[in-house]
């Protein structure tokens, strides 16, 4: 075995079930790994005294011969928009600062058990509302390969986590690209599944017609065995998907028809949409992405052109009803029942008024006028339901593609992670640059990130892979297979070998 903070969610897990090594080493280890690299900024709340408490009842398991599952021991942490019963749940916002919540997630409770040892909580943009983490009201996270930049977000103390090799893997949530995008930025894989796949119980809302939770791992095959574990129908969310529990790693590993050793990607159709090459599109990300699919091409796939011709719309609509729904789903934070409550106040008016303006930062204040403004009386039709029409024909216009392809492919992002502080003065241009992601986001499909080569300032390029509804599968074998034939993926950012 190689040094334990290099091995990923499977090889861990067979090292495990072999007894070869102890969770109780492969947690100490990280432990002082995430100690030693407290400057990236990545966790909010380390819980090591609980996971060395886990690790250890794992081992006794295993000592005894009790069979457990694969995951068994194997360490990963929360983003911090998961709430988890006996540790802080904050959101990133300080408006949440020293809550703790009498439930666990339900993606949490999954994980735990199947027997992941979660270590804590990752920083995130306040509320999942972000695309660099620098909104977190706990400080910014450090990008790995290049500690001057960003990591992406809203999932950045997931993404740099992973990058940093200080957890195998990750949970994230993405509601308009927040696990694909800074696992494209820092170099890692990650899906989001479709909507409804994953539980949205005990997840902050943001913006519930949108939100879903995913992992982030070093490979294709570690978010497979992750996404198994963590999904599955909840009766406590409305809108989960009602069906069985699925095996991704399996899916992953079905043959195609047709398929050869050296061809396992005979006869998938990569749909390519001209929207998401534009003549904007930064040229580094633009060759590192073609260059990958070249490297499908090689594999077996063929190519297809295919047409998105909502694409740059997207931007509008979900920058109204993401704030739409964020602005009611954050009414519920009136420092009444919980969460930062002003320490004077005239009256009730003045009590909500202080705590709601003092809790939240610039970002989500912005989100909540932008929302209550769409959804007034007056403005609904012309902004709010204009947009809710629009979201449909974005998702007819998927659907029209998917008769010409198996998967659709282009960047994540059009620029590699961004310096620190760039966009302090422009929230429009973050917005703008989520416009890969946006689309599937709002078609409720499923999309992932994968290491697909480096660019300007040695900064990584995620290739986006977007797939049909529930399928997960394809994007995951296909995602596979490339990592199999490339090592994108397994490269180590210098300063974290
Ligand atoms: N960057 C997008 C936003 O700020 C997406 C965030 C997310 O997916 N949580 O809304």
């Amino acid at each position: 075995m190689t040094a334990l903070h290099h091995e990923g969610v499977a090889a861990l897990g067979r090292a495990l079930a072999s007894r070869q090594v102890s969770s109780v080493e492969v947690v100490s280890h990280l432990l002082g790994r995430i100690e030693a690299h407290r400057a990236l900024g990545t966790f909010l709340h380390l819980d090591a005294g609980r996971a060395l408490e886990v690790a250890r009842s794992i081992d006794e398991r295993r000592a005894r011969g009790e069979s457990l599952a694969p995951l068994a021991g194997v360490p990963i942490a929360h983003k911090d928009i998961f709430v988890t019963k006996g540790a802080p749940s904050t959101a990133g916002s300080k408006m949440l600062a020293g809550y703790e919540s009498p439930f666990d997630a339900t993606v949490v409770s999954r994980l735990a058990q199947a027997g992941c040892v979660s270590l804590g909580k990752l920083n995130c943009d306040e509320f999942a509302m972000g695309s660099s983490n620098e909104n977190s009201a706990f400080g910014p996270v450090r990008n790995p390969w290049d500690t001057g930049r960003v990591p992406g977000g809203s999932s950045g103390g997931s993404a740099a986590a992973v990058a940093a090799r200080l957890l195998p893997a990750a949970t994230g949530t993405d509601t308009g690209g927040s696990i694909r995008q800074p696992a494209s930025f820092s170099g890692i894989t990650g899906i989001k599944p479709t909507y409804g796949v994953c539980s949205r119980w005990g997840m902050v809302a943001f913006a519930s017609s949108l939100d879903q939770a995913g992992p982030l791992a070093r490979s294709a095959e570690d978010c497979a065995l992750l996404l198994s574990a963590m999904s599955g129908f909840d009766e406590r969310d409305a809108t989960s998907a009602q069906r069985p529990p699925q095996d991704f790693d399996a899916q992953m590993r079905a043959r195609r028809t047709g398929a050869s050793a050296s061809k396992p990607l005979a006869g998938l159709r990569i749909g390519l949409p001209r929207e998401f090459f534009p003549a904007a599109l930064a040229a580094d990300v633009g060759a590192t992405v073609r260059a990958a699919l070249a490297a499908f091409e090689g594999l077996g796939a063929t190519l297809v052109d295919v047409s998105l011709p909502r694409t740059e719309l997207s931007i509008p609509v979900y920058y109204i009803i993401a704030p739409a729904e964020a602005s009611s789903n954050l009414g519920r934070f009136d420092g009444v029942r919980y969460g930062h409550r002003a320490a004077k106040y005239v009256d009730l008016l003045d009590m909500y008024k202080k705590s709601r303006a003092e809790g939240f930062g610039p970002e989500v204040k912005r989100r909540i006028m932008i929302g209550t403004y769409v959804l007034s009386h007056g403005y609904y039709d012309a902004y709010y339901l204009q947009a809710q029409k629009l979201r449909r024909m974005i998702a007819d216009d998927f659907r029209q593609c998917f008769t010409q392809c198996d998967v659709i492919a282009g960047p994540v992002a059009p620029t590699v992670a961004w310096k620190l502080g760039a966009q302090d003065d422009d929230p429009v241009a973050a917005y703008l640059a989520d416009i890969f992601t946006l689309p599937a986001s709002l078609a409720g499909l499923p999309g992932m990130s994968v290491p697909a080569g480096f660019g300007e300032g040695g900064m990584p390029v995620g290739l986006q892979l977007i797939g049909n509804y529930f399928a997960e599968g394809e994007l995951l074998r296909a995602a596979h297979a490339f990592q199999q034939a490339t090592d994108f993926h397994a490269r180590v950012p210098e300063g974290f070998q």
